[in-house]
Protein backbone atom coordinates (compact mmCIF):
# COMPACT_ATOMS: atom_id res chain seq x y z
CA UNK A 1 0.00 0.00 0.00
CA UNK A 2 2.52 2.63 0.65
CA UNK A 3 3.45 4.61 -2.74
CA UNK A 4 7.14 4.21 -1.67
CA UNK A 5 7.86 1.40 -3.86
CA UNK A 6 8.38 1.92 -8.16
CA UNK A 7 4.95 1.03 -8.91
CA UNK A 8 2.72 1.23 -6.03
CA UNK A 9 -0.37 -0.72 -5.32
CA UNK A 10 -2.54 2.17 -5.07
CA UNK A 11 -1.54 5.84 -5.43
CA UNK A 12 -4.67 7.68 -3.71
CA UNK A 13 -2.61 10.71 -3.18
CA UNK A 14 -2.04 11.89 -6.59
CA UNK A 15 -5.61 11.45 -7.34
CA UNK A 16 -6.83 13.92 -4.51
CA UNK A 17 -4.26 16.00 -4.84
CA UNK A 18 -5.51 17.32 -8.44
CA UNK A 19 -9.61 17.86 -7.15
CA UNK A 20 -8.10 19.37 -3.74
CA UNK A 21 -9.34 22.71 -4.59
CA UNK A 22 -13.08 21.33 -5.50
CA UNK A 23 -12.41 19.11 -2.19
CA UNK A 24 -11.44 21.98 0.11
CA UNK A 25 -14.63 24.10 -1.27
CA UNK A 26 -17.04 21.46 -0.10
CA UNK A 27 -15.23 21.90 3.63
CA UNK A 28 -15.67 25.35 3.40
CA UNK A 29 -19.61 24.93 2.20
CA UNK A 30 -20.57 22.45 4.77
CA UNK A 31 -18.75 24.51 7.55
CA UNK A 32 -20.41 27.94 6.72
CA UNK A 33 -23.96 26.36 6.91
CA UNK A 34 -22.81 24.06 9.58
CA UNK A 35 -25.20 21.37 7.93
CA UNK A 36 -23.11 18.33 9.14
CA UNK A 37 -25.33 15.52 8.94
CA UNK A 38 -27.76 14.65 5.78
CA UNK A 39 -29.43 17.72 3.90
CA UNK A 40 -28.99 18.56 0.50
CA UNK A 41 -25.53 17.25 -0.18
CA UNK A 42 -26.39 13.86 1.23
CA UNK A 43 -30.11 14.01 -1.08
CA UNK A 44 -27.85 15.50 -4.05
CA UNK A 45 -25.16 12.56 -3.92
CA UNK A 46 -28.63 10.05 -4.05
CA UNK A 47 -29.99 11.51 -7.00
CA UNK A 48 -26.95 11.32 -8.80
CA UNK A 49 -25.47 7.78 -7.84
CA UNK A 50 -29.27 6.24 -8.49
CA UNK A 51 -28.83 7.62 -11.80
CA UNK A 52 -25.08 6.57 -12.32
CA UNK A 53 -26.44 3.01 -11.40
CA UNK A 54 -29.35 3.01 -13.45
CA UNK A 55 -31.31 2.72 -10.84
CA UNK A 56 -34.48 4.16 -8.90
CA UNK A 57 -33.69 5.16 -5.55
CA UNK A 58 -29.72 5.14 -3.28
CA UNK A 59 -29.95 5.99 -0.07
CA UNK A 60 -26.12 6.62 1.66
CA UNK A 61 -25.08 5.54 4.69
CA UNK A 62 -21.79 5.39 6.83
CA UNK A 63 -20.66 2.26 5.40
CA UNK A 64 -20.89 -0.41 3.11
CA UNK A 65 -21.40 -2.79 5.86
CA UNK A 66 -24.12 -1.42 6.84
CA UNK A 67 -25.66 -0.70 3.31
CA UNK A 68 -25.64 -4.81 2.88
CA UNK A 69 -27.16 -4.94 6.42
CA UNK A 70 -29.74 -2.61 6.16
CA UNK A 71 -30.32 -3.83 2.61
CA UNK A 72 -31.11 -7.75 3.73
CA UNK A 73 -33.36 -5.85 6.57
CA UNK A 74 -35.29 -4.07 4.21
CA UNK A 75 -35.71 -6.46 1.72
CA UNK A 76 -37.41 -8.70 4.25
CA UNK A 77 -34.26 -11.37 6.10
CA UNK A 78 -35.22 -12.22 9.08
CA UNK A 79 -33.28 -13.31 12.72
CA UNK A 80 -33.23 -16.91 12.22
CA UNK A 81 -33.15 -16.87 8.44
CA UNK A 82 -30.04 -18.51 6.04
CA UNK A 83 -28.71 -16.04 3.69
CA UNK A 84 -26.42 -17.49 0.94
CA UNK A 85 -22.86 -15.84 -0.37
CA UNK A 86 -19.59 -17.23 -1.59
CA UNK A 87 -16.42 -18.02 0.65
CA UNK A 88 -13.84 -15.71 -1.08
CA UNK A 89 -15.25 -11.91 -0.21
CA UNK A 90 -14.08 -9.60 2.18
CA UNK A 91 -15.64 -10.80 5.68
CA UNK A 92 -17.80 -7.61 5.87
CA UNK A 93 -20.36 -9.79 3.75
CA UNK A 94 -20.94 -12.05 5.74
CA UNK A 95 -20.59 -9.46 8.93
CA UNK A 96 -24.07 -7.61 7.11
CA UNK A 97 -25.39 -11.38 7.06
CA UNK A 98 -25.18 -12.23 10.90
CA UNK A 99 -25.84 -8.68 11.69
CA UNK A 100 -28.91 -8.53 10.48
CA UNK A 101 -29.57 -12.05 12.46
CA UNK A 102 -29.29 -14.17 9.81
CA UNK A 103 -26.47 -16.88 9.17
CA UNK A 104 -24.60 -17.04 6.60
CA UNK A 105 -24.06 -19.99 4.52
CA UNK A 106 -21.67 -20.47 1.81
CA UNK A 107 -21.62 -21.97 -2.00
CA UNK A 108 -18.42 -22.16 -4.04
CA UNK A 109 -17.05 -20.13 -6.97
CA UNK A 110 -16.56 -20.25 -10.39
CA UNK A 111 -12.46 -20.86 -10.84
CA UNK A 112 -12.36 -18.58 -13.75
CA UNK A 113 -14.13 -15.56 -12.34
CA UNK A 114 -13.55 -16.00 -8.27
CA UNK A 115 -17.49 -15.14 -8.78
CA UNK A 116 -20.30 -17.55 -7.40
CA UNK A 117 -20.95 -20.38 -9.35
CA UNK A 118 -24.66 -20.70 -10.19
CA UNK A 119 -24.34 -24.27 -10.50
CA UNK A 120 -23.49 -24.72 -7.17
CA UNK A 121 -25.87 -22.68 -5.93
CA UNK A 122 -28.97 -24.45 -7.58
CA UNK A 123 -26.88 -27.72 -6.22
CA UNK A 124 -26.96 -26.63 -2.88
CA UNK A 125 -31.01 -25.58 -3.01
CA UNK A 126 -31.38 -29.15 -4.52
CA UNK A 127 -29.39 -31.30 -2.49
CA UNK A 128 -29.26 -29.62 1.12
CA UNK A 129 -32.92 -27.75 1.44
CA UNK A 130 -36.17 -29.06 0.86
CA UNK A 131 -39.47 -27.06 0.55
CA UNK A 132 -41.84 -26.21 2.99
CA UNK A 133 -44.86 -25.86 1.52
CA UNK A 134 -46.52 -24.13 4.42
CA UNK A 135 -43.99 -20.75 4.51
CA UNK A 136 -43.01 -21.38 0.28
CA UNK A 137 -39.50 -21.34 1.36
CA UNK A 138 -36.62 -24.02 1.59
CA UNK A 139 -35.65 -25.21 4.27
CA UNK A 140 -31.93 -26.25 5.26
CA UNK A 141 -32.14 -29.87 6.13
CA UNK A 142 -29.65 -29.41 9.14
CA UNK A 143 -29.61 -26.49 10.20
CA UNK A 144 -33.15 -26.21 9.62
CA UNK A 145 -33.73 -22.70 9.12
CA UNK A 146 -35.06 -21.44 6.07
CA UNK A 147 -32.58 -19.79 2.96
CA UNK A 148 -34.58 -16.33 2.24
CA UNK A 149 -31.42 -14.53 0.51
CA UNK A 150 -28.79 -14.92 -1.87
CA UNK A 151 -25.81 -12.47 -2.17
CA UNK A 152 -24.08 -12.54 -5.35
CA UNK A 153 -20.74 -10.59 -4.97
CA UNK A 154 -18.85 -8.75 -7.60
CA UNK A 155 -15.78 -9.39 -6.94
CA UNK A 156 -12.85 -7.31 -7.95
CA UNK A 157 -15.08 -4.97 -10.06
CA UNK A 158 -16.71 -8.43 -12.27
CA UNK A 159 -20.25 -8.58 -11.89
CA UNK A 160 -21.54 -12.37 -11.16
CA UNK A 161 -23.97 -14.37 -13.50
CA UNK A 162 -27.16 -12.67 -12.63
CA UNK A 163 -29.17 -14.33 -15.14
CA UNK A 164 -28.41 -17.18 -13.59
CA UNK A 165 -28.79 -16.20 -10.14
CA UNK A 166 -32.10 -14.14 -10.52
CA UNK A 167 -33.57 -17.42 -12.48
CA UNK A 168 -32.77 -19.78 -9.52
CA UNK A 169 -33.61 -17.21 -6.58
CA UNK A 170 -37.05 -16.90 -8.88
CA UNK A 171 -37.19 -20.35 -8.71
CA UNK A 172 -36.11 -21.12 -5.24
CA UNK A 173 -38.14 -17.95 -3.54
CA UNK A 174 -35.02 -16.02 -2.90
CA UNK A 175 -34.41 -12.40 -2.10
CA UNK A 176 -31.79 -11.09 -4.30
CA UNK A 177 -29.01 -8.34 -2.60
CA UNK A 178 -25.94 -7.49 -4.97
CA UNK A 179 -22.68 -6.95 -2.94
CA UNK A 180 -21.37 -4.27 -5.34
CA UNK A 181 -19.20 -3.20 -3.20
CA UNK A 182 -16.61 -3.45 -5.55
CA UNK A 183 -18.16 -2.60 -8.52
CA UNK A 184 -19.46 0.90 -8.85
CA UNK A 185 -20.13 1.36 -12.77
CA UNK A 186 -19.51 -2.66 -13.75
CA UNK A 187 -21.89 -4.03 -16.42
CA UNK A 188 -23.60 -7.19 -17.15
CA UNK A 189 -25.41 -8.07 -20.47
CA UNK A 190 -28.65 -10.08 -19.38
CA UNK A 191 -29.80 -12.28 -22.48
CA UNK A 192 -32.97 -12.30 -20.55
CA UNK A 193 -33.60 -9.15 -21.10
CA UNK A 194 -31.31 -8.22 -24.43
CA UNK A 195 -29.10 -5.13 -22.45
CA UNK A 196 -26.16 -4.35 -20.94
CA UNK A 197 -27.53 -3.69 -17.30
CA UNK A 198 -25.57 -2.10 -14.24
CA UNK A 199 -24.63 -3.26 -11.08
CA UNK A 200 -27.06 -2.35 -8.18
CA UNK A 201 -30.05 -1.97 -10.91
CA UNK A 202 -30.57 -5.75 -10.72
CA UNK A 203 -31.01 -7.34 -7.89
CA UNK A 204 -34.27 -6.27 -4.88
CA UNK A 205 -31.53 -3.81 -3.44
CA UNK A 206 -27.81 -3.91 -4.09
CA UNK A 207 -24.74 -2.68 -1.43
CA UNK A 208 -22.00 -0.23 -2.34
CA UNK A 209 -19.10 0.80 -0.49
CA UNK A 210 -17.24 4.26 -0.37
CA UNK A 211 -14.39 3.30 1.54
CA UNK A 212 -11.54 5.33 0.48
CA UNK A 213 -9.85 2.70 -2.18
CA UNK A 214 -13.15 1.85 -3.85
CA UNK A 215 -13.99 3.20 -7.62
CA UNK A 216 -15.53 5.08 -6.11
CA UNK A 217 -14.44 6.52 -2.74
CA UNK A 218 -14.98 8.98 0.52
CA UNK A 219 -12.29 11.16 2.19
CA UNK A 220 -13.06 8.65 4.90
CA UNK A 221 -15.98 6.21 5.49
CA UNK A 222 -19.53 6.03 3.69
CA UNK A 223 -21.25 3.63 1.60
CA UNK A 224 -24.86 3.36 -0.63
CA UNK A 225 -27.75 1.39 -1.24
CA UNK A 226 -29.80 1.06 -4.48
CA UNK A 227 -32.76 0.10 -5.32
CA UNK A 228 -35.91 0.43 -7.40
CA UNK A 229 -38.42 -0.11 -4.78
CA UNK A 230 -39.73 2.64 -3.06
CA UNK A 231 -40.44 0.95 0.18
CA UNK A 232 -37.20 -0.75 0.68
CA UNK A 233 -35.53 2.64 0.23
CA UNK A 234 -37.66 4.17 2.57
CA UNK A 235 -37.20 1.23 5.11
CA UNK A 236 -33.33 1.61 4.85
CA UNK A 237 -33.57 5.33 5.79
CA UNK A 238 -35.42 4.86 8.22
CA UNK A 239 -32.88 2.41 9.41
CA UNK A 240 -30.44 4.01 9.05
CA UNK A 241 -31.44 6.95 11.37
CA UNK A 242 -32.53 5.29 14.65
CA UNK A 243 -35.67 4.02 13.26
CA UNK A 244 -37.09 7.17 12.80
CA UNK A 245 -38.84 9.17 9.56
CA UNK A 246 -39.60 11.95 11.42
CA UNK A 247 -37.45 13.13 14.48
CA UNK A 248 -38.02 11.78 17.93
CA UNK A 249 -40.70 9.51 16.78
CA UNK A 250 -39.20 5.71 15.82
CA UNK A 251 -41.21 3.34 14.17
CA UNK A 252 -38.37 0.49 15.73
CA UNK A 253 -35.27 0.14 17.03
CA UNK A 254 -32.79 1.28 14.23
CA UNK A 255 -28.71 2.18 13.82
CA UNK A 256 -26.60 5.84 13.39
CA UNK A 257 -25.91 4.45 9.76
CA UNK A 258 -26.24 7.73 8.31
CA UNK A 259 -23.32 9.46 6.14
CA UNK A 260 -22.39 13.27 7.41
CA UNK A 261 -22.13 15.94 4.96
CA UNK A 262 -18.65 16.78 3.75
CA UNK A 263 -17.97 13.17 2.72
CA UNK A 264 -21.45 13.38 0.29
CA UNK A 265 -20.15 16.16 -1.33
CA UNK A 266 -16.51 15.11 -2.22
CA UNK A 267 -18.34 12.06 -3.30
CA UNK A 268 -20.32 13.96 -5.64
CA UNK A 269 -17.11 15.68 -7.20
CA UNK A 270 -15.73 12.38 -7.73
CA UNK A 271 -18.88 10.90 -9.25
CA UNK A 272 -18.34 12.82 -11.56
CA UNK A 273 -14.92 11.55 -12.78
CA UNK A 274 -16.03 7.86 -11.92
CA UNK A 275 -16.93 6.78 -15.19
CA UNK A 276 -13.48 8.31 -16.97
CA UNK A 277 -11.47 6.92 -14.26
CA UNK A 278 -13.42 3.00 -15.15
CA UNK A 279 -12.61 3.27 -18.54
CA UNK A 280 -8.50 4.27 -17.61
CA UNK A 281 -8.43 0.98 -15.68
CA UNK A 282 -9.92 -0.81 -18.14
CA UNK A 283 -7.80 0.38 -20.60
CA UNK A 284 -5.06 -0.63 -18.32
CA UNK A 285 -6.04 -3.96 -18.05
CA UNK A 286 -6.35 -4.54 -21.88
CA UNK A 287 -2.22 -3.39 -21.11
CA UNK A 288 -2.06 -5.59 -18.54
CA UNK A 289 -3.71 -8.55 -20.44
CA UNK A 290 -1.19 -7.84 -23.72
CA UNK A 291 1.82 -7.79 -21.59
CA UNK A 292 1.43 -10.69 -19.71
CA UNK A 293 0.01 -12.59 -22.91
CA UNK A 294 3.72 -14.11 -23.58
CA UNK A 295 3.72 -15.87 -19.54
CA UNK A 296 -0.22 -16.95 -19.61
CA UNK A 297 1.40 -20.60 -18.72
CA UNK A 298 2.89 -19.51 -15.91
CA UNK A 299 0.85 -16.40 -15.07
CA UNK A 300 -2.65 -16.29 -15.89
CA UNK A 301 -4.51 -12.91 -16.57
CA UNK A 302 -8.22 -12.08 -15.17
CA UNK A 303 -11.48 -13.82 -17.22
CA UNK A 304 -13.77 -11.63 -18.49
CA UNK A 305 -16.10 -13.36 -20.22
CA UNK A 306 -18.36 -12.11 -23.25
CA UNK A 307 -21.11 -10.65 -20.68
CA UNK A 308 -19.27 -9.07 -18.25
CA UNK A 309 -17.67 -5.34 -18.65
CA UNK A 310 -15.63 -5.62 -14.83
CA UNK A 311 -14.41 -2.06 -13.92
CA UNK A 312 -11.21 -3.80 -12.39
CA UNK A 313 -11.69 -2.56 -9.06
CA UNK A 314 -8.26 -5.11 -8.62
CA UNK A 315 -6.23 -6.72 -11.42
CA UNK A 316 -5.69 -10.31 -10.14
CA UNK A 317 -3.47 -12.59 -11.86
CA UNK A 318 -3.50 -16.34 -10.84
CA UNK A 319 -0.31 -18.51 -10.77
CA UNK A 320 1.39 -21.29 -8.32
CA UNK A 321 4.02 -19.63 -7.20
CA UNK A 322 2.29 -16.76 -5.74
CA UNK A 323 4.41 -16.14 -2.66
CA UNK A 324 7.55 -16.20 -4.43
CA UNK A 325 6.30 -13.99 -7.24
CA UNK A 326 5.06 -11.51 -4.49
CA UNK A 327 8.58 -11.75 -2.79
CA UNK A 328 9.94 -10.95 -6.24
CA UNK A 329 7.92 -8.12 -6.39
CA UNK A 330 7.76 -6.91 -3.56
CA UNK A 331 11.69 -6.76 -3.40
CA UNK A 332 11.75 -5.07 -7.07
CA UNK A 333 9.61 -2.09 -5.34
CA UNK A 334 6.28 -3.30 -7.48
CA UNK A 335 3.43 -3.18 -4.62
CA UNK A 336 0.38 -6.17 -5.05
CA UNK A 337 -1.72 -7.24 -2.44
CA UNK A 338 -3.95 -10.77 -1.69
CA UNK A 339 -7.60 -10.59 -2.23
CA UNK A 340 -7.99 -12.86 0.22
CA UNK A 341 -5.39 -15.19 1.68
CA UNK A 342 -7.95 -16.29 3.76
CA UNK A 343 -11.10 -17.79 2.66
CA UNK A 344 -14.15 -16.58 4.86
CA UNK A 345 -15.44 -20.01 5.84
CA UNK A 346 -11.80 -21.06 6.87
CA UNK A 347 -11.23 -17.48 9.06
CA UNK A 348 -10.95 -18.19 13.01
CA UNK A 349 -14.26 -16.11 13.49
CA UNK A 350 -16.03 -18.74 11.92
CA UNK A 351 -14.00 -21.99 14.05
CA UNK A 352 -16.63 -24.76 14.08
CA UNK A 353 -18.72 -23.48 11.41
CA UNK A 354 -17.18 -24.94 8.03
CA UNK A 355 -13.81 -26.93 7.41
CA UNK A 356 -10.95 -26.91 5.00
CA UNK A 357 -11.95 -28.69 2.19
CA UNK A 358 -15.72 -27.65 1.91
CA UNK A 359 -14.81 -25.45 -0.85
CA UNK A 360 -12.09 -26.22 -2.90
CA UNK A 361 -12.19 -23.46 -5.44
CA UNK A 362 -12.35 -20.85 -3.44
CA UNK A 363 -9.21 -22.84 -1.13
CA UNK A 364 -6.90 -22.98 -3.78
CA UNK A 365 -7.95 -19.47 -5.61
CA UNK A 366 -7.00 -18.00 -2.17
CA UNK A 367 -3.54 -19.80 -2.70
CA UNK A 368 -2.77 -18.29 -5.96
CA UNK A 369 -4.04 -15.40 -6.69
CA UNK A 370 -2.02 -11.89 -6.62
CA UNK A 371 -3.18 -8.81 -6.78
CA UNK A 372 -1.31 -6.42 -9.48
CA UNK A 373 -0.91 -2.52 -9.16
CA UNK A 374 -4.16 -1.46 -10.43
CA UNK A 375 -5.66 2.18 -9.84
CA UNK A 376 -6.88 5.41 -12.06
CA UNK A 377 -3.76 7.19 -13.14
CA UNK A 378 -1.33 3.68 -13.21
CA UNK A 379 1.20 4.58 -16.22
CA UNK A 380 1.92 2.18 -19.32
CA UNK A 381 5.47 2.58 -18.26
CA UNK A 382 4.62 1.99 -14.53
CA UNK A 383 2.98 -1.28 -16.21
CA UNK A 384 5.65 -2.56 -18.51
CA UNK A 385 8.15 -2.06 -14.94
CA UNK A 386 5.74 -4.65 -13.13
CA UNK A 387 5.37 -6.63 -16.13
CA UNK A 388 9.23 -7.13 -16.72
CA UNK A 389 10.12 -8.09 -13.19
CA UNK A 390 7.37 -10.66 -13.63
CA UNK A 391 8.95 -11.79 -16.67
CA UNK A 392 12.41 -12.01 -14.83
CA UNK A 393 10.78 -13.97 -12.43
CA UNK A 394 9.14 -16.30 -14.50
CA UNK A 395 12.20 -16.71 -16.65
CA UNK A 396 14.29 -17.46 -13.49
CA UNK A 397 12.15 -19.46 -11.20
CA UNK A 398 8.87 -21.08 -13.11
CA UNK A 399 10.59 -23.18 -16.29
C1 LIG B 1 -15.32 -3.06 0.97
C2 LIG B 1 -16.27 -4.18 0.95
C3 LIG B 1 -17.35 -4.26 1.83
C4 LIG B 1 -17.55 -3.36 3.01
O1 LIG B 1 -17.52 -2.02 2.82
P1 LIG B 1 -17.12 -1.02 4.00
O2 LIG B 1 -17.46 0.32 3.43
O3 LIG B 1 -15.67 -1.19 4.29
O4 LIG B 1 -17.97 -1.35 5.18
C5 LIG B 1 -18.26 -5.30 1.66
N1 LIG B 1 -18.10 -6.21 0.70
C6 LIG B 1 -17.06 -6.19 -0.16
C7 LIG B 1 -16.94 -7.25 -1.21
C8 LIG B 1 -16.10 -5.19 -0.04
O5 LIG B 1 -15.04 -5.19 -0.86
Amino acid sequence: MTPKGKVPFVDLVTLHRELEPELLEVCKRVIETAGFVGGPEVEGLEKEFAEFCDAKYSVAVNSGTDALRFALMAAGVRPGDIVVTVPNTFIATTEAISQAGARPDLVDIDPRTFNMDPQKLRAYLETQCTLDSSSGHYVHKILKKPVTAVVPVHLFGQMADMDSIMELAAQYNLIVVEDACQAHGAEYFSQKENRWMKAGSIGRAAAFSFYPGKNLGACGEGGAITTNDPELARKCMVLRDHGSAKKYYHEMEGYNGRLDSIQAGMLRIKLKHLAKWNEQRRASARVYDELLAPMAEAVAAPFEPKSAKSVYHLYVVRTTSRDDLQKHLSEKGIGTGIHYPVPVHLQKAYAGMWKQGDFPEAESAAEQILSLPMFAGLTIEQQKLAAETISEFVGEYVR
